[in-house]
């Protein structure tokens, strides 16, 4: 199957399995890990950060950063589009007790400054305390432009608000500008990055920021059952992930090109947009109930929605993109064919 749905559905090579099979471990609730210690610390340093702590997904993570970063009854501020608002079960309110502030995403990802500036409450207990704003980088694949992101934070500051980044795909946005990490890092109170998308580990998040925050957020962790013992078998996939596979997301990227262009040339393709490993393609309403269905049946695997989305990852080759290309082809000739007969 060329499976296009997400760049989570990577499995281990048998090199990142041999890794994770040969890994020193210990009882990682106890502080006993070196694998995880080791890890955590890498990934903190490229971050530009004094600590980390490994997660088992990005979600906990998130919610952990909230947790660590605001009391109950507090609000932040977020994207209406936002993975930490919209597609993590409202953990924030359900489990933390903190108010959303969303506030609708630009088409380029950002959240519109005036708009934040509107939304952050005086001090009067009239209002939840607004603590904190969160940005996602990628957002939907794309990277935010850096002078934004400078622009947001100095926003921040000027009115005492703590900043998270969602950094699930920040290495792509470091792929695909030439940054380093923690240059797109700086400024953030903490960062929450993933290693199970395109960097192709099975399980694990990190999140980073200083000693402090790390010390509190190891307390939430352990209260949402995040606390891991054997651990050290996930962190050197993750590991292995950092060391083999950031590179190869140039390729990602690359394929997602190579795509964006082949479809572009499709009769009947109505929009399309590519950024970093993420190709969105608008077809005729007509051709929504069949295309995913027609494309399953060629070993194809999208999402069938409004607006399709192909996600390209390590387990997509050139040669997956070009037979993608020739039955995208074969079915938008064929639809085209049809309802102009
Ligand atoms: C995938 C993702 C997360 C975390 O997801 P998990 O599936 O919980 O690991 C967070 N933010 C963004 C933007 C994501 O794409």
């Amino acid at each position: 199957m060329i499976d296009l749905r997400s760049d989570t559905v990577t499995r281990p090579s048998q090199r990142m399995r041999d890794a994770m099979a040969r890994a020193e471990v210990g009882d990682d609730v106890w502080g006993d890990d070196p694998s995880v210690a080791a890890f955590e610390k890498n990934v903190a340093e490229r971050a530009g950060f004094a600590a980390g702590l490994l997660f088992p997904s990005g979600t906990q993570s998130n919610l952990t950063a909230l947790m660590a970063h605001c009391e109950r009854g507090d609000e932040f501020i977020a994207g209406q589009q936002s993975h930490l608002y919209k597609y993590e079960g409202g953990g924030a309110a359900v489990l933390a007790s903190l108010q959303p502030q969303p506030i609708d995403n630009a088409h380029d990802g950002t959240l519109p400054l005036e708009k934040v500036g509107a939304a952050i409450k005086r001090d009067d207990i009239h209002f939840a305390r607004t603590r904190l704003i969160a940005l996602e980088n990628t957002f939907q694949g794309k990277v935010l432009p850096q002078d934004y992101t400078e622009r947001l934070l100095d926003l921040a500051k000027e009115h005492g608000l703590l900043a998270h980044l969602d950094g699930a795909r920040l290495f792509n946005a470091a792929v695909a500008t030439g940054q380093p990490l923690d240059a797109l890092c700086r400024g953030f109170d903490s960062v929450s990055l993933c290693f199970s998308k395109g960097l192709g580990a099975p399980v694990g998040s990190v999140l980073v920021g200083s000693e402090s925050f790390i010390a509190r957020a190891r307390r939430w962790r352990k209260t949402l059952g995040g606390g891991m013992r054997q651990a050290g078998i996930l962190a050197a996939g993750c590991q292995f992930a950092l060391d083999h596979h950031v590179a190869g997301l140039t390729d990602d990227h690359r394929h997602a090109q190579l795509l964006a262009e082949g479809l572009a040339s499709l009769p009947g393709i109505e929009d399309i947009e590519c950024h970093t490993n993420m190709v969105f393609a608008r077809f005729p309403e007509a051709y929504r109930q069949t295309m995913a269905q027609h494309l399953h049946a060629q070993g194809i695997l999208v999402e069938p929605l409004a607006r399709t989305r192909f996600v390209t990852h390590r387990d997509i080759s050139q040669a997956d993109i070009q037979r993608v290309l020739v039955v995208m082809q074969e079915y938008c000739r064929d639809m085209a064919g049809a309802t102009s007969e």
